[in-house]
């Protein structure tokens, strides 16, 4: 209904613009045609321009008036759908990040390593390859409880994140088994690093509820990436160095030499 207070205007406007331009033909052309504009036509030239003007450019301004409105809908509804699909973007990116982390311990869950980590092995650039099992654990649950238990998986996981640093490739890949990629190290140095873990798990104190030491240590299992190996080779030496060092005896470290040496 607002909208008629600026079209009335308007079409107004147009119907004087008309009735002006149909005075001034009448006044210029009729004579030079050789006729005369007497009473009745100098009327008509009033009448006929407001009686078709007027509603006509009312309609077209009203027209026009609507085509805007709908431009700002349809804008306003675009805007709308990118919000949403901004959101929907967002969430499905949340359930994506969800999917390949591991709830317990926040590091990669057995998927998200993996497919992470067959991206980077195969591949030229060399590696090292850690897997950290903890030691008896069985008995930990089973003397503690299983809440400590989780408790001891997230205190290990924790010492994982701090000496790896928050960007090296590193996932929960079984119960109390993970994995770590260190890209681009040599030997010596993620050799340090898996004993850096060891330690700082050995030294872990965690206390159960009943007030007793949980005894924690992790056996690490290394092998080394030379840019010529597979995922599955490299994963299967890791493994059996980890049995190496339970085998003689758990808590420690066992490294493999590099596949090209
Ligand atoms: P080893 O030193 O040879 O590795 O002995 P282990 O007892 O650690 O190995 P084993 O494979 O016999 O037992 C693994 C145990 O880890 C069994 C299971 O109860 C425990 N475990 C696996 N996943 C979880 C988990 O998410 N939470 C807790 N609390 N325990 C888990
Ligand atoms: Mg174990
Ligand atoms: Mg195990």
């Amino acid at each position: 209904m607002r909208s008629w207070w600026t079209i009335l205007p308007k079409a107004s406007l147009a119907a004087a613009l008309s009735v002006a331009a149909s005075l001034a033909l009448a006044a210029t052309v009729v004579p030079a045609l050789g006729g005369v504009v007497d009473g009745n036509a100098w009327l008509m030239c009033v009448i006929c321009p407001v009686a078709i003007a007027f509603p006509a450019s009312a309609w077209q301004f009203r027209q026009a008036e609507r085509l805007r409105a709908a431009h700002s809908v349809i804008a306003s509804l675009h805007a709308e759908l990118a919000a949403s699909h901004d959101a929907l973007q967002a969430a499905h990116d949340d359930l994506a990040e969800r999917a390949r982390r591991d709830g317990l311990t926040g590091l990669l869950n057995r998927d998200g390593f993996f497919a992470a980590f067959t991206k980077l092995v195969p591949g030229k650039g060399a590696g090292v390859l850690l897997i950290v099992d903890a030691d008896h654990f069985k008995a930990i649950n089973d003397r503690f409880g299983h809440p400590a238990g989780d408790a001891a998986l997230r205190a290990i996981a924790e010492v994982i994140r701090e000496v790896t640093g928050d960007t090296a490739l590193a996932g929960r890949i079984g119960g109390e088994e993970f994995a770590i990629f260190l890209e681009g190290l040599d030997l010596a140095r993620a050799a340090s690093l898996a004993e850096a873990i060891r330690l700082r798990v050995a030294k872990l104190d965690l206390i159960s509820e009943q007030g007793d030491p949980l005894p924690l240590s992790v056996s690490v299992g290394g092998a080394c990436h030379d840019g010529t190996g597979t995922a599955a080779s490299l994963m299967s030496e890791a493994d059996r160095q980890l049995y190496r060092a339970k085998h003689q005896g758990r808590d420690r470290v066992a490294f493999g030499e590099p596949a090209a040496a």
